[in-house]
């Protein structure tokens, strides 16, 4: 049994106080399910503050990117080792944001991923098609390169810590969600690529998240497909309400 997980994407928005103030929206509604994991990614500045404001709470917190060296004179970037600290269980790493601004490779990924492992962090490993691979029938090929190039060595006790986001670049940020056939295809294809590489039991605990475009209005449509585990979600996660209206849709 694959338990659920529902991650807040802030990108570059929030400044510390109304990320605080975001937090304590949350916080304050009457229930939130333990029955999902319940993970924000804000922006590096307001982690620590968010930090303090979770204790006590089923809130988690994410990294939005790390850089590639454990250590090291890299002007501008942050550790795993800092996210740890900063209050971080998981980061999100692939994200196509990344790939497609800062030049990120499916090799400088592969090193990222294994630095999170050495701390510990738990991995949310984005990936998916351009609208042009999809228009063109290359989706699965191109879900694959990054599945193999990311995961290529990876030994099996390590997959615990890593769930897949699939999240269709066509679909970020544009308002244009995923049909929910779509997605399954794909989280299923995903799947069956984990069974043949790890085996059926990796294959069965692997955590799968949809990202792209979800709102309160999609998010039970999608959560409720077979291999669907969790959604990813950015614009709709800057409002505490809406946020929490899809984290409902998993009860
Ligand atoms: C994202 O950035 O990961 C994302 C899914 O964004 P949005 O929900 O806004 O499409």
């Amino acid at each position: 049994m694959r338990r659920p997980i529902i991650v807040g994407n802030w990108k570059m928005n929030m400044l510390i106080s109304s990320a605080d103030k975001w937090m304590i929206g949350l916080l304050d509604k009457s229930h939130i399910t333990d029955q999902a994991d319940i993970v924000i990614a804000p922006p590096f500045t307001a982690l620590a503050v968010l930090r303090e404001r979770i204790k006590g709470s089923k809130v988690q917190l994410a990294g939005q990117n790390m850089g590639s060296e454990p250590v090291g004179s890299l002007t501008g970037e942050i550790s795993a080792a800092m996210l740890k600290d900063a209050g971080c269980n998981y980061v999100i790493l692939g994200h196509s944001e990344r790939r497609q601004y800062c030049a990120e490779t499916n090799a400088l990924l592969r090193r990222k991923i294994s630095v999170a492992y050495e701390q510990g962090l738990n991995i949310i490993f984005c990936i998916g098609e351009s609208l042009d691979d999809r228009n063109n029938g290359r989706t699965h090929d191109v879900i694959k390169t990054q599945l193999s190039s990311g995961l290529e060595g990876l030994g099996i006790s390590r997959l615990g810590q890593l769930a897949l986001a699939y999240e269709p670049i066509w679909a970020i940020g544009t308002g244009h969600t995923a049909r929910p056939e779509q997605v399954q295809d794909v989280h299923l294809f995903i799947r069956s690529w984990i069974k043949e590489l790890f085996g059926a039991k990796c294959a069965e605990y692997t955590r799968i998240l949809y990202g792209g475009s979800v709102t309160p209005e999609t998010s039970t449509t999608l959560i409720n497909q077979s291999d669907v585990d969790g959604l990813l979600v950015g614009g709709a996660s800057l409002k505490p309400n809406s946020f929490y209206d899809i984290i409902n849709s998993l009860v």
